[in-house]
Protein backbone atom coordinates (compact mmCIF):
# COMPACT_ATOMS: atom_id res chain seq x y z
CA UNK A 1 0.00 0.00 0.00
CA UNK A 2 1.47 3.38 -0.93
CA UNK A 3 2.58 5.88 2.44
CA UNK A 4 0.29 8.06 2.96
CA UNK A 5 0.63 11.86 1.20
CA UNK A 6 -0.46 15.04 2.38
CA UNK A 7 -3.57 17.03 3.19
CA UNK A 8 -4.04 17.82 -0.38
CA UNK A 9 -4.11 14.46 -1.95
CA UNK A 10 -7.01 13.96 1.17
CA UNK A 11 -8.52 16.92 0.01
CA UNK A 12 -8.43 16.47 -3.77
CA UNK A 13 -10.01 12.72 -2.83
CA UNK A 14 -12.90 14.14 -1.32
CA UNK A 15 -13.74 16.57 -3.60
CA UNK A 16 -14.03 13.68 -6.29
CA UNK A 17 -16.00 11.73 -3.78
CA UNK A 18 -18.12 14.81 -3.43
CA UNK A 19 -18.88 15.05 -6.80
CA UNK A 20 -18.98 10.97 -7.69
CA UNK A 21 -21.79 10.89 -4.93
CA UNK A 22 -24.01 13.94 -6.33
CA UNK A 23 -23.78 12.31 -10.00
CA UNK A 24 -24.27 8.68 -9.27
CA UNK A 25 -26.60 8.75 -6.72
CA UNK A 26 -28.82 10.17 -8.66
CA UNK A 27 -29.00 8.13 -12.31
CA UNK A 28 -31.35 5.65 -13.03
CA UNK A 29 -30.51 4.85 -16.42
CA UNK A 30 -27.94 1.71 -16.60
CA UNK A 31 -25.96 2.57 -19.34
CA UNK A 32 -25.77 6.59 -18.11
CA UNK A 33 -24.75 5.01 -14.95
CA UNK A 34 -21.91 2.99 -16.48
CA UNK A 35 -20.76 5.87 -18.24
CA UNK A 36 -20.65 8.19 -14.83
CA UNK A 37 -19.05 5.28 -13.05
CA UNK A 38 -16.50 4.69 -15.04
CA UNK A 39 -15.35 7.91 -15.86
CA UNK A 40 -15.49 9.00 -12.21
CA UNK A 41 -13.44 6.15 -11.51
CA UNK A 42 -11.14 7.48 -14.19
CA UNK A 43 -10.49 10.89 -12.27
CA UNK A 44 -10.30 9.09 -9.18
CA UNK A 45 -7.53 6.13 -9.80
CA UNK A 46 -5.61 8.54 -12.41
CA UNK A 47 -6.35 5.96 -14.76
CA UNK A 48 -6.35 5.50 -18.28
CA UNK A 49 -9.16 2.51 -18.04
CA UNK A 50 -11.78 1.32 -16.13
CA UNK A 51 -14.00 -1.52 -16.44
CA UNK A 52 -17.37 -2.36 -14.66
CA UNK A 53 -17.78 -6.18 -14.53
CA UNK A 54 -21.40 -7.48 -13.10
CA UNK A 55 -21.57 -11.10 -11.86
CA UNK A 56 -25.12 -12.73 -13.48
CA UNK A 57 -27.72 -13.57 -10.85
CA UNK A 58 -26.99 -17.17 -11.41
CA UNK A 59 -23.58 -16.11 -9.92
CA UNK A 60 -21.71 -18.60 -12.65
CA UNK A 61 -21.08 -15.68 -15.56
CA UNK A 62 -20.31 -12.50 -15.23
CA UNK A 63 -20.27 -9.14 -18.07
CA UNK A 64 -18.37 -7.03 -18.51
CA UNK A 65 -20.46 -4.09 -18.88
CA UNK A 66 -18.01 -1.25 -19.76
CA UNK A 67 -14.71 -0.41 -20.80
CA UNK A 68 -13.68 3.09 -20.72
CA UNK A 69 -10.17 3.58 -22.14
CA UNK A 70 -8.18 6.15 -23.19
CA UNK A 71 -10.95 8.88 -24.35
CA UNK A 72 -13.54 5.79 -25.59
CA UNK A 73 -16.01 4.33 -24.02
CA UNK A 74 -17.46 1.01 -25.06
CA UNK A 75 -20.02 -1.29 -24.04
CA UNK A 76 -18.65 -5.10 -24.79
CA UNK A 77 -22.00 -6.67 -22.97
CA UNK A 78 -19.87 -9.65 -23.13
CA UNK A 79 -20.48 -12.90 -20.97
CA UNK A 80 -17.86 -15.14 -19.51
CA UNK A 81 -18.58 -17.77 -17.24
CA UNK A 82 -17.07 -17.34 -13.54
CA UNK A 83 -15.65 -21.12 -13.10
CA UNK A 84 -12.02 -21.39 -13.79
CA UNK A 85 -11.19 -17.78 -14.14
CA UNK A 86 -9.41 -15.76 -11.91
CA UNK A 87 -12.31 -14.03 -10.85
CA UNK A 88 -13.33 -16.76 -9.06
CA UNK A 89 -10.47 -16.27 -6.61
CA UNK A 90 -11.42 -12.90 -5.70
CA UNK A 91 -14.93 -13.72 -5.01
CA UNK A 92 -13.99 -13.40 -1.38
CA UNK A 93 -12.26 -10.27 -1.60
CA UNK A 94 -14.21 -7.47 0.14
CA UNK A 95 -11.65 -5.02 -0.26
CA UNK A 96 -9.77 -3.43 -3.37
CA UNK A 97 -6.16 -4.23 -4.09
CA UNK A 98 -3.49 -3.96 -6.65
CA UNK A 99 -2.76 -6.90 -9.14
CA UNK A 100 0.26 -7.50 -11.22
CA UNK A 101 -2.39 -8.57 -13.85
CA UNK A 102 -6.05 -9.91 -14.13
CA UNK A 103 -7.03 -11.78 -17.01
CA UNK A 104 -10.39 -11.40 -18.25
CA UNK A 105 -11.94 -14.25 -19.90
CA UNK A 106 -12.55 -14.00 -23.71
CA UNK A 107 -12.19 -10.17 -23.22
CA UNK A 108 -8.31 -9.74 -22.68
CA UNK A 109 -5.71 -8.67 -19.89
CA UNK A 110 -5.82 -6.06 -17.58
CA UNK A 111 -2.99 -4.09 -17.74
CA UNK A 112 -2.31 -4.14 -21.62
CA UNK A 113 1.13 -3.81 -20.97
CA UNK A 114 2.65 -5.15 -17.82
CA UNK A 115 6.25 -3.65 -18.54
CA UNK A 116 4.50 0.19 -17.41
CA UNK A 117 1.03 -0.53 -15.62
CA UNK A 118 -0.61 -2.50 -12.73
CA UNK A 119 -3.92 -3.19 -11.90
CA UNK A 120 -6.17 -2.56 -9.14
CA UNK A 121 -9.39 -4.21 -8.55
CA UNK A 122 -12.51 -2.65 -6.49
CA UNK A 123 -15.12 -5.12 -5.62
CA UNK A 124 -18.92 -4.12 -5.58
CA UNK A 125 -20.54 -5.36 -2.86
CA UNK A 126 -24.24 -6.20 -2.43
CA UNK A 127 -26.64 -5.65 0.40
CA UNK A 128 -25.47 -9.09 2.08
CA UNK A 129 -21.91 -8.14 1.76
CA UNK A 130 -21.11 -10.18 -1.44
CA UNK A 131 -19.42 -9.22 -4.53
CA UNK A 132 -21.59 -8.28 -7.29
CA UNK A 133 -18.93 -7.02 -9.54
CA UNK A 134 -16.11 -5.39 -9.64
CA UNK A 135 -14.38 -2.15 -11.41
CA UNK A 136 -10.97 -2.92 -12.79
CA UNK A 137 -8.29 -0.11 -13.38
CA UNK A 138 -5.34 0.41 -15.27
CA UNK A 139 -3.02 2.27 -13.62
CA UNK A 140 0.51 3.40 -14.61
CA UNK A 141 3.21 1.93 -12.25
CA UNK A 142 4.26 4.10 -9.22
CA UNK A 143 1.36 6.51 -9.89
CA UNK A 144 -1.46 3.86 -8.14
CA UNK A 145 -3.48 4.37 -5.89
CA UNK A 146 -2.55 6.85 -2.84
CA UNK A 147 -2.95 5.98 1.09
CA UNK A 148 -6.22 8.91 1.06
CA UNK A 149 -7.38 6.89 -1.57
CA UNK A 150 -7.28 3.45 -0.47
CA UNK A 151 -9.15 5.19 2.37
CA UNK A 152 -11.92 6.54 0.35
CA UNK A 153 -12.01 3.68 -2.09
CA UNK A 154 -14.95 1.66 0.17
CA UNK A 155 -16.98 4.69 0.51
CA UNK A 156 -16.90 5.29 -3.32
CA UNK A 157 -17.40 1.73 -4.48
CA UNK A 158 -20.43 1.88 -1.85
CA UNK A 159 -22.18 4.55 -3.58
CA UNK A 160 -21.26 3.28 -7.05
CA UNK A 161 -23.38 -0.51 -6.12
CA UNK A 162 -26.48 1.16 -4.54
CA UNK A 163 -26.27 3.20 -7.85
CA UNK A 164 -26.03 0.23 -10.16
CA UNK A 165 -28.30 -2.06 -8.14
CA UNK A 166 -31.06 1.13 -8.75
CA UNK A 167 -30.31 1.13 -12.36
CA UNK A 168 -30.37 -2.85 -13.16
CA UNK A 169 -33.69 -2.61 -11.08
CA UNK A 170 -34.94 0.26 -13.10
CA UNK A 171 -33.70 -1.44 -16.03
CA UNK A 172 -35.50 -4.73 -15.47
CA UNK A 173 -39.28 -3.21 -14.55
CA UNK A 174 -38.80 -0.63 -17.60
CA UNK A 175 -37.00 -2.42 -20.56
CA UNK A 176 -38.24 -5.64 -22.23
CA UNK A 177 -35.23 -8.61 -22.05
CA UNK A 178 -36.14 -10.25 -25.12
CA UNK A 179 -35.79 -7.15 -27.36
CA UNK A 180 -34.36 -4.50 -24.65
CA UNK A 181 -36.55 -1.90 -25.94
CA UNK A 182 -39.13 0.05 -23.02
CA UNK A 183 -42.12 -2.03 -22.07
CA UNK A 184 -45.44 -0.94 -23.06
CA UNK A 185 -46.19 0.45 -19.45
CA UNK A 186 -42.69 2.71 -19.45
CA UNK A 187 -44.18 4.11 -22.71
CA UNK A 188 -47.23 4.91 -21.34
CA UNK A 189 -46.05 7.06 -18.43
CA UNK A 190 -43.29 8.88 -21.27
CA UNK A 191 -46.13 9.45 -23.44
CA UNK A 192 -48.15 11.26 -21.11
CA UNK A 193 -45.16 13.43 -19.70
CA UNK A 194 -44.74 14.15 -23.16
CA UNK A 195 -48.18 15.41 -23.86
CA UNK A 196 -48.20 17.49 -21.05
CA UNK A 197 -44.87 18.81 -21.77
CA UNK A 198 -46.30 20.01 -25.10
CA UNK A 199 -49.35 21.82 -23.37
CA UNK A 200 -46.83 24.01 -20.79
CA UNK A 201 -43.87 24.62 -23.28
CA UNK A 202 -45.64 24.36 -26.89
CA UNK A 203 -43.56 22.71 -29.79
CA UNK A 204 -44.58 19.27 -30.90
CA UNK A 205 -44.25 15.40 -31.36
CA UNK A 206 -44.76 12.48 -33.00
CA UNK A 207 -45.71 8.74 -32.52
CA UNK A 208 -45.39 6.24 -34.60
CA UNK A 209 -46.80 2.21 -34.37
CA UNK A 210 -45.38 -0.36 -36.55
CA UNK A 211 -45.96 -3.48 -36.53
CA UNK A 212 -44.27 -6.62 -38.62
CA UNK A 213 -45.75 -7.72 -41.61
CA UNK A 214 -47.24 -11.74 -41.99
CA UNK A 215 -45.22 -12.81 -38.87
CA UNK A 216 -47.52 -15.61 -37.88
CA UNK A 217 -46.55 -17.25 -41.54
CA UNK A 218 -43.00 -16.26 -40.24
CA UNK A 219 -42.87 -18.27 -37.12
CA UNK A 220 -44.88 -21.02 -38.57
CA UNK A 221 -42.26 -21.71 -41.65
CA UNK A 222 -38.87 -20.91 -39.35
CA UNK A 223 -40.04 -21.49 -35.73
CA UNK A 224 -40.81 -19.48 -33.06
CA UNK A 225 -36.50 -18.92 -31.70
CA UNK A 226 -35.98 -17.77 -35.15
CA UNK A 227 -39.08 -15.31 -34.89
CA UNK A 228 -37.69 -14.21 -31.50
CA UNK A 229 -34.28 -13.48 -33.03
CA UNK A 230 -35.86 -11.20 -35.74
CA UNK A 231 -37.60 -9.35 -32.87
CA UNK A 232 -34.03 -9.49 -31.23
CA UNK A 233 -32.14 -7.96 -34.39
CA UNK A 234 -35.35 -5.77 -35.51
CA UNK A 235 -35.07 -3.99 -32.07
CA UNK A 236 -31.58 -3.45 -32.55
CA UNK A 237 -32.20 -1.96 -36.22
CA UNK A 238 -34.74 0.05 -34.75
CA UNK A 239 -32.39 1.76 -31.99
CA UNK A 240 -29.60 2.43 -34.49
CA UNK A 241 -31.99 4.13 -36.88
CA UNK A 242 -33.67 6.21 -35.17
CA UNK A 243 -32.44 9.34 -32.80
CA UNK A 244 -29.84 8.29 -29.86
CA UNK A 245 -31.08 9.78 -26.87
CA UNK A 246 -33.97 11.70 -28.09
CA UNK A 247 -36.43 9.13 -29.43
CA UNK A 248 -37.85 6.87 -27.35
CA UNK A 249 -38.59 3.09 -28.38
CA UNK A 250 -40.87 0.58 -27.25
CA UNK A 251 -42.04 -3.13 -27.34
CA UNK A 252 -45.67 -2.54 -27.63
CA UNK A 253 -46.66 -5.84 -28.10
CA UNK A 254 -45.61 -9.05 -28.94
CA UNK A 255 -44.56 -8.07 -32.58
CA UNK A 256 -45.72 -4.34 -32.27
CA UNK A 257 -43.33 -1.56 -31.61
CA UNK A 258 -43.98 2.25 -30.75
CA UNK A 259 -41.32 4.94 -31.10
CA UNK A 260 -42.29 8.67 -29.20
CA UNK A 261 -40.56 11.12 -31.57
CA UNK A 262 -40.19 14.35 -29.14
CA UNK A 263 -39.79 18.09 -30.96
CA UNK A 264 -40.92 16.04 -33.95
CA UNK A 265 -43.85 17.53 -36.89
CA UNK A 266 -45.77 15.05 -39.04
CA UNK A 267 -43.20 15.65 -41.78
CA UNK A 268 -40.25 14.83 -39.96
CA UNK A 269 -41.47 11.74 -38.42
CA UNK A 270 -42.66 10.80 -42.19
CA UNK A 271 -39.01 10.42 -42.33
CA UNK A 272 -37.78 8.64 -39.55
CA UNK A 273 -40.52 6.01 -39.90
CA UNK A 274 -39.75 5.89 -44.26
CA UNK A 275 -35.86 5.61 -43.07
CA UNK A 276 -37.10 2.79 -39.83
CA UNK A 277 -38.92 0.78 -42.88
CA UNK A 278 -36.28 1.09 -45.57
CA UNK A 279 -33.56 -0.18 -43.31
CA UNK A 280 -35.64 -3.07 -42.50
CA UNK A 281 -36.35 -4.14 -45.75
CA UNK A 282 -32.92 -4.16 -46.55
CA UNK A 283 -32.32 -5.84 -43.45
CA UNK A 284 -30.61 -9.72 -43.55
CA UNK A 285 -31.73 -11.68 -40.89
CA UNK A 286 -29.28 -14.39 -39.49
CA UNK A 287 -30.26 -17.61 -38.81
CA UNK A 288 -30.57 -19.80 -41.26
CA UNK A 289 -28.23 -20.84 -44.08
CA UNK A 290 -29.95 -18.16 -46.58
CA UNK A 291 -30.44 -14.56 -44.90
CA UNK A 292 -33.94 -13.95 -44.19
CA UNK A 293 -35.97 -10.72 -44.86
CA UNK A 294 -39.36 -9.25 -43.05
CA UNK A 295 -41.19 -5.86 -43.81
CA UNK A 296 -43.08 -3.64 -41.29
CA UNK A 297 -46.25 -1.53 -41.65
CA UNK A 298 -46.67 1.55 -40.01
CA UNK A 299 -49.04 4.31 -38.71
CA UNK A 300 -48.19 8.15 -37.77
CA UNK A 301 -49.52 10.81 -35.96
CA UNK A 302 -48.26 14.03 -34.58
CA UNK A 303 -49.39 16.54 -32.16
CA UNK A 304 -48.84 20.61 -31.45
CA UNK A 305 -49.77 22.16 -28.85
CA UNK A 306 -52.81 23.53 -31.09
CA UNK A 307 -54.30 20.00 -30.35
CA UNK A 308 -56.11 18.98 -27.38
CA UNK A 309 -55.35 15.10 -28.13
CA UNK A 310 -55.21 12.33 -24.77
CA UNK A 311 -52.33 10.36 -25.54
CA UNK A 312 -54.98 7.63 -25.50
CA UNK A 313 -56.29 9.70 -28.74
CA UNK A 314 -53.03 9.65 -30.46
CA UNK A 315 -51.98 6.12 -29.79
CA UNK A 316 -55.21 5.74 -32.01
CA UNK A 317 -54.72 7.92 -34.52
CA UNK A 318 -51.31 6.11 -35.55
CA UNK A 319 -53.11 2.52 -34.69
CA UNK A 320 -55.54 3.44 -37.51
CA UNK A 321 -52.63 4.72 -39.70
CA UNK A 322 -51.07 1.23 -39.68
CA UNK A 323 -54.51 -0.47 -39.92
CA UNK A 324 -54.61 1.28 -43.36
CA UNK A 325 -50.71 0.95 -44.29
CA UNK A 326 -51.46 -3.01 -43.53
CA UNK A 327 -54.98 -3.05 -45.52
CA UNK A 328 -53.19 -0.82 -48.90
CA UNK A 329 -50.71 -3.65 -49.18
CA UNK A 330 -48.21 -3.77 -46.07
CA UNK A 331 -44.85 -2.96 -46.39
CA UNK A 332 -45.46 1.43 -45.96
CA UNK A 333 -46.07 3.97 -43.79
CA UNK A 334 -49.07 6.09 -43.66
CA UNK A 335 -49.75 9.55 -41.41
CA UNK A 336 -53.27 10.80 -39.69
CA UNK A 337 -53.95 13.80 -41.81
CA UNK A 338 -57.07 15.86 -40.54
P1 LIG B 1 -50.00 -8.80 -40.28
O1 LIG B 1 -49.18 -8.53 -41.48
O2 LIG B 1 -51.44 -8.52 -40.51
O3 LIG B 1 -49.49 -8.08 -39.09
O4 LIG B 1 -49.88 -10.39 -40.00
P2 LIG B 1 -49.27 -11.06 -38.72
O5 LIG B 1 -49.26 -12.53 -38.94
O6 LIG B 1 -47.97 -10.45 -38.37
O7 LIG B 1 -50.29 -10.58 -37.62
P3 LIG B 1 -50.94 -11.17 -36.33
O8 LIG B 1 -51.17 -10.06 -35.35
O9 LIG B 1 -52.13 -11.98 -36.73
O10 LIG B 1 -49.87 -12.14 -35.70
C1 LIG B 1 -48.81 -11.72 -34.95
C2 LIG B 1 -47.91 -12.90 -34.79
O11 LIG B 1 -46.68 -12.48 -34.21
C3 LIG B 1 -48.44 -13.94 -33.84
C4 LIG B 1 -47.22 -14.59 -33.32
O12 LIG B 1 -46.94 -15.74 -34.06
C5 LIG B 1 -46.13 -13.58 -33.58
N1 LIG B 1 -45.53 -13.13 -32.34
C6 LIG B 1 -46.03 -12.26 -31.43
N2 LIG B 1 -45.19 -12.14 -30.38
C7 LIG B 1 -44.12 -12.93 -30.64
C8 LIG B 1 -42.92 -13.25 -29.94
O13 LIG B 1 -42.64 -12.75 -28.85
N3 LIG B 1 -42.05 -14.12 -30.54
C9 LIG B 1 -42.33 -14.67 -31.74
N4 LIG B 1 -41.42 -15.51 -32.26
N5 LIG B 1 -43.44 -14.41 -32.40
C10 LIG B 1 -44.34 -13.56 -31.88
MG1 LIG C 1 -49.58 -7.60 -34.59
MG1 LIG D 1 -47.95 -8.42 -37.73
Amino acid sequence: MPVPQDEFDLDIALHTLSFATRQIATVMDLDRFTYIALETMLDFGRSHRALLIAIDDDRQHATVLGDYHDGHFEQPDLLFQMHGSEFEEHLAMKRGRELEHLAIPDYGDVPRDMEKDVCVLVPLLGQDSRVIGWIVLEVRKGNGVTFAEWQILPVISTIISVAYQNARHFRMATVDSLTRLFVRRYFDLRLREEIARIRRHGGSMALMMIDIDHFKHFNDTYGHQQGDIVLAELAKLIKTTIRQDVDIACRYGGEEFAIIMPNTDLDGAMVLAERVRKATERHEFPGQDEPLFVTLSGGVAALTDDDSLEPNELLEHADEMLYVSKKNGRNRITAWKE
